[in-house]
């Protein structure tokens, strides 16, 4: 993306300006600004300024709370240092407009890297959940969290894990777009100083936590063909676009099949239902 210092000059500037101008008329709490201008820069580096929009509607329109208070726990009872809280406020004629509030919890010895990474993937999710966050299946109320669907009714959920899965694998990703700018002399000092801060992390190809499903779902992330869907038909809100390609390569109904798979694996510790997510994986990536 960048191959000169004139380059990542430029796109450290360009994500400043837009975290600045929008913190100007921002009216909800905003957090974090050192690491946005970050974050900001690598989502840029890794989905392009054609998603640029996408990117800038986030930022604007999501909370950013440093949390002092009560900490959220994650569904295994591990502590979450950064979570996003998601409210749908009911609108006339049967609309939802949604709030979206991303906290962290700094706690002591908390590597900087770390503390980057996990804020990235809060707003990776909610990067691809922008365009139509809410829509209909089988008549009823849902809305989305990436490829992770929420009945409003019910409560019930799809493919929740198996989105924390490809989040967090992407989120890798993008933390290597920015750990790429310290081989820049980036003009920046605020940018700078935090690049500096960043310089000895270690970035995993499968991210950081969810650890017994990233293995599973890596080789499905890395097929080119499913890669492009992943990165391109998320962030559009076309999930039909992404199952039908997964269930035309394994077979009908295969994507919710590995879906289920992936969740019963990680909330239950369920080998058997790993093993059989890994079976679909490498039905559809031989
Ligand atoms: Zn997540």
């Amino acid at each position: 993306m960048f191959y000169s210092d004139e380059g990542a000059n430029y796109l450290v500037q360009y994500a400043k300006s837009m975290v600045d101008e929008i913190a100007k008329n921002k009216k909800i709490p905003n957090d974090f600004i050192s690491e946005q201008y970050l974050i900001f820069a690598g989502m840029l580096a890794y989905y392009g300024f054609d998603h640029v929009q996408e990117i800038y509607d986030v930022f604007k329109k999501t909370a950013f709370v440093s949390n002092t208070g009560p900490v959220e726990t994650c569904s295994n009872g591990a502590f979450s240092p950064a979570y996003c809280q998601t409210e749908a406020v009911p609108l006339p004629g049967n609309k939802f407009s949604i709030k979206k509030t991303i906290y962290h919890t700094h706690f002591r010895g908390e590597n900087y890297g770390h503390f980057v990474e996990v804020l990235c993937h809060e707003i990776n999710h909610c990067i691809n959940s922008i365009r139509h966050p809410f829509c209909r299946r089988n008549s009823l109320p849902v809305y989305r969290n990436g490829i992770n669907v929420s009945y409003l009714d019910s409560g019930k959920e799809e493919a929740k894990y198996l989105e924390e899965a490809i989040n967090t694998i992407q989120t890798g990703e993008i933390m290597k777009k920015i750990m790429m700018l310290g081989d820049y002399n980036i003009k920046d000092p605020t940018v700078r100083s935090s690049i500096r801060s960043l310089a000895n992390y270690k970035v995993g190809d499968l991210g950081l936590g969810y650890q017994t499903i990233t293995p599973i779902v890596y080789p499905l992330y890395c097929d080119s063909e499913f890669n492009y869907l992943i990165k391109e038909e998320r962030i559009s809100a076309n999930i039909r676009d992404i199952t039908d390609n997964f269930d035309s390569r394994v077979g009908r109904d295969s994507f919710y099949e590995l879906a289920e798979a992936v969740d019963d694996a990680w909330q239950n510790r369920n080998v058997s239902q790993a093993k059989r997510a890994y079976q679909l994986v490498r039905q559809y990536h031989r």
